[in-house]
């Protein structure tokens, strides 16, 4: 017998074997699975509480366990109904993609160690900014999801606008009072204010306070929940002439609360007449500029110095993968590049990369193995046909509601998010609580301009016509 932590052939066989087979039959009945199931689960939770583990159990029993009582009591976020949040995907192929790449575990981090596949995530990353809209010199990172990369990208800000000179001084000096006391008059002290909208994802505002920042100005928005770019405008003359600096402005491509998609030509003239930072939120919507339909609404994202993508939502890849692209690959070197005496040498020409010296992570997963298998094995046509289904759903599900007494559809969908209420706050809650009970579709809330609406998220590549007809369904049957 060999150590248990190494298993023989026939070992590995077996352990591959089970996991697939109840893999497989659980992703065969999704359709039926209810969308949520999570009544007293937390109550089950609560037991499962143990100590370090002295002795084996049977690996059945385990598997047992995972997938008769752990996996059923969730959210079923990778199921068809599920249009709640922002949904997930979970592509097979990339799931076997984690095997592959866990199963070999080499090292990506720095190039020297393995070159070639360094190489396939660099095409990854190269491909997900032709997506963007990012020519020649653009460059960015996998991350674990789209909080990372907003994280890695307002710190690469800071560190290619601000300096680090600058950063001790306006970061550390108490609100307001870098202005007040700055009597040489350089640029290098006055407090940085960032700019989002009131839309804006809190992922933002909670990387600008890790980062440091304290004043962040949200910028109020128009009846289609966009930024007004006449309100930034005035907000950020105001703050020049009280001698803070307008640093960094972010706009979405598509908010989560309602798909809303700012005006980014108007908010990257801005950015660029006031010398900003200019940073996209795509982490839900960048990827439907793989569309014709999505590229006229996202057009002015190119001009970005920044943006976020998050393959683990848009496309359908398992939870755990994001994604920074930036306009000028030297902006993420300059801010992370350090090297140290006991890691290989890095490499001096810009075709071949050092993913540690773009990104705070040194040693991690083959993350873009998972992305790399299903676009080579199918190119990037599904994943569009894809994502333009899902806006012709979204239309369909608006214009579906608009016929039903009682609703009023408060966001049209920009993208393939839509917002509607029934007659009144109270009314919406208890709609939405009756919708869920019968777990064909989960919805969630969200609060716009004070008023209370239900969403409908439509994102999964397993959610179709159908799906979207049970939800209807169940709409009308509850209104009336
Ligand atoms: C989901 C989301 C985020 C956060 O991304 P994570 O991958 O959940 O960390 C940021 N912005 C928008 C618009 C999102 O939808």
């Amino acid at each position: 017998m060999k150590h248990p932590l190494e298993p023989d052939a026939g070992e590995m066989r077996r352990l591959i074997d089970e996991a697939a087979r109840r893999v497989i039959a659980h992703i065969e009945s999704l359709p039926s699975q209810p969308a949520q199931n999570v009544e007293g689960a937390t109550d089950v939770a609560r037991t499962l509480i143990e100590p370090l583990p002295r002795h084996g159990e049977a690996y059945e029993t385990l598997l047992d366990f995972l997938f008769d009582e752990a996996i059923p009591r969730s959210f079923n976020a990778a199921g068809p109904g599920y249009l709640a949040y922002v949904p997930g995907g979970g592509i097979y192929h990339a799931a076997v993609a984690d095997y592959i790449a866990d199963a070999v575990n080499r090292y990506v981090g720095v190039c020297a160690a393995a070159p070639l596949l360094a190489q396939i995530e660099a095409n990854v990353v190269r491909w997900f900014c032709e997506i963007a809209g990012y020519g020649k010199g653009s460059g960015g990172v996998l991350t674990t999801g789209g909080s990372l990369a907003t994280l890695i990208a307002i710190i690469t800000a800071r560190k290619n606008l601000l300096g680090d000179d600058d950063e001790g001084r306006t970061l550390c000096a108490p609100t307001g009072e870098a202005a007040a006391t700055n009597a040489t008059g350089r640029g290098a002290q006055r407090a940085p204010i960032l700019y989002c909208g009131d839309q804006t994802h809190h992922a933002f505002q909670k990387s600008a306070s890790l980062a440091g920042f304290t004043q962040i100005r949200e910028i109020p928005s128009d009846a289609e929940f966009r930024v007004r770019v006449d309100a930034l405008e005035e907000t950020i003359a105001r703050d020049r002439e009280a001698g803070l600096r307008p640093f960094l402005l972010a706009g979405s491509a598509g908010t989560t609360a309602t798909g809303a998609v700012d005006d980014l030509q108007g908010l990257a003239r801005v950015a660029r007449e006031n010398v900003m930072w200019f940073h996209v939120d795509g982490a839900y919507g960048a990827f439907f500029n793989l569309t014709e339909r999505g590229r006229a609404r996202l057009r002015g994202m190119e001009e970005a110095d920044s943006i976020v993508l998050d393959p683990h939502k848009t496309l359908f890849l398992p939870f755990g993968t994001g994604a920074l692209v930036v306009r000028d690959a030297h902006t993420l070197r300059r801010a992370h590049s350090m090297h140290a005496d006991y890691l290989p040498a890095f490499q001096q020409e810009n075709e071949l990369v050092d993913f540690c010296e773009l990104s705070p992570e040194l040693s991690r997963d083959f993350r873009g193995l998972r992305v790399w298998l299903p676009l080579k094995m199918f190119g990037i046509e599904p994943f569009r046909e894809q994502l333009d289904e899902k806006l012709d759903l979204a239309a369909y599900a608006a214009a579906e509601l608009h016929k039903i007494e009682g609703i009023e559809v408060v966001a049209e969908p920009q993208l393939s998010i839509l917002a509607f209420r029934f007659r009144d706050d109270e009314q919406t809650r208890a709609l939405l609580q009756r919708i869920n009970a019968r777990k064909r579709v989960m919805l969630t809330p969200a609060v716009v301009g004070g008023r209370f609406v239900i969403r409908i998220c439509i994102v999964s590549h397993r959610t179709h016509r159908d799906r979207v007809d049970m939800a209807l369904e169940d709409i009308r049957n509850e209104v009336s």
